[in-house]
């Protein structure tokens, strides 16, 4: 028996892959595929471990869940019940949170290109926090406040020159990226200099964000070893002191065998030890940390189910086997070769036989979810489960070959609560317009 059980995953007496208590084939019959699951119980254990080890530290934190990897309603609500803060980077995102109620003074706002609606539209909502990237924004973030009479607190994303590859770290004096101020070069400190003057932005502190999929601590201690010593000579260049850091997000998780993921506590400790070290040295009261898991929140606790359709055998090269979704519901691997593991969920225990290859249904080459998986010999009508689904899945949903998306629905002690509806056809024409002079002639 080879099926990676995670989370509240078993397999039944029938055989068969649930899932927080809830039969995948059930799911199925009651929701149709492709199904994007989520572990509920799972998103939870995640969000407090975090606030666990930040409780256990004695350090003021803030946990921003950092949305863009799900951003759906019923999981800000989540977010909230969990006691995390929000981090949104779009109007959407913003919208999202507001209309679920996600309490405004813990939402973060992040992105290189907010314009002037999304602005003004997070401004009049009193979020929390801007998380101001460069200086047109900065100019323009002033002025909008300053129109509304209103103060609005603001971190400065800051490039360190610590770039994370997943499994090293390399420290580049000058960092390439679209994003943020760059410390090595000086622009980070002018950035400071800048929103010192500027009367309408509280400076609460910095912000950097080093990598995605991160399985080692040396970089963010690296990260907070250059930022504390850009604080320093804040505070003594400039008589401002910082009350928050920032370090981001990008902690790993595991999608295939061979990702090694440190347990959710190391990092915060690794970051918390950083922070205490660097500080209490210069003699500096001990800043507030922020950090913004995405991934390592959702990640592993999402499941998509698919039905398995057609299957094609080239002799000697391949066997292609075609599920009822793909790309449109995870691009990953298109855009980045992603790995994911994967089981037949109706026969969960049965032997591997036969190495396939995994094909979505759009009319692309390159819509392929899973290279050379072993499984048993599938099927049409078999559902295929595929593994660590929940973050960046339904958030790069696209309507490509005007595919509908799925649904998702939420898990939790042998209970199943929709919280996205599938796309209907109506849908995929709702925002069609036929210009008069196309129509046809009435009769
Ligand atoms: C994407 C992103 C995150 C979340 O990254 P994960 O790898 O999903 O944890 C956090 N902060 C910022 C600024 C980001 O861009």
């Amino acid at each position: 028996m080879s099926t990676y059980l995670h989370g509240t995953s078993q397999i039944n007496d029938k055989g068969h892959l649930t899932i927080g208590g809830c039969d995948l084939t059930d799911l199925a019959k009651e929701y149709g595929t492709p199904l994007y699951i989520v572990d509920e119980a799972f998103v939870r254990q995640r969000a407090r471990e975090f606030v666990e080890a930040f409780r256990a530290t004695g350090l003021k934190f803030q946990v921003a869940y950092a949305s863009k990897a799900f951003s759906v309603m019923a999981m800000c609500a989540i977010a909230e019940q969990e006691n995390l803060s929000l981090d949104v980077v779009s109007d959407g995102e913003l919208y999202t949170a507001l209309q679920a109620g996600f309490p405004v003074e813990r939402i973060h706002f992040h992105g290189n290109n907010k314009t002037p609606e999304e602005i003004n539209m997070a401004i009049d909502a009193g979020i929390g926090c801007f998380v101001v990237d460069n200086f047109v924004e900065m100019s323009l973030l002033n002025a909008l406040a300053a129109d509304k009479g209103k103060t609005v607190n603001v971190l400065l994303r800051i490039t360190p020159g610590v770039e994370a590859h997943t499994h090293d770290f390399i420290s580049t004096g000058q960092q390439d990226s679209k994003f943020g101020f760059d410390l090595g070069n000086g622009t980070a400190f002018r950035a400071i200099e800048e929103t010192l003057k500027l009367g309408n932005l509280n400076l609460l502190g910095v912000h950097s964000h080093i990598g995605s999929q991160i399985f080692e601590v040396d970089g963010f201690g690296m990260a907070v070893d250059k930022v504390a010593k850009f604080a320093v000579k804040v505070r003594d260049e400039l008589g401002k002191t910082f009350s928050v850091i920032n370090v981001g997000g990008g902690f790993g998780i595991r999608y295939v065998e061979g990702d090694s993921p440190l347990p959710l506590s190391t990092y915060v400790n690794a970051i918390a030890d950083a922070i205490i070290s660097n500080f209490t040295a210069a003699n500096y009261p001990t800043p507030e940390i922020w950090i913004e898991p995405g991934r390592s929140m959702v990640g592993d606790a999402g499941t998509t189910l698919y039905t398995i359709g057609t299957h094609k055998e080239i002799p000697g090269v391949r066997k292609y086997i075609a599920v009822d979704g793909g790309m449109t519901d995870n691009p990953r691997p298109a855009l980045y070769g992603s790995k994911y593991e994967a089981v037949l969920a109706n026969r969960a225990n049965a032997a591997n036989e036969e190495t396939v290859t995994v094909a979505g249904k759009a009319c692309e080459s390159g819509d392929m979810l899973i290279w050379d998986l072993e499984l048993p010999k599938s099927e049409s009508g078999d559902l295929l489960a595929v593994f660590c689904t929940g973050a960046y899945n339904y958030a790069m949903a696209s309507n490509y070959n005007r595919i509908r998306r799925p649904a998702v629905v939420f898990v939790k002690d042998g209970e199943a609560s929709l919280v996205v509806k599938r796309e209907t056809l109506e849908d995929i024409v709702v925002n069609d317009v036929i210009p008069q002079r196309l129509r046809k002639a009435s009769v």
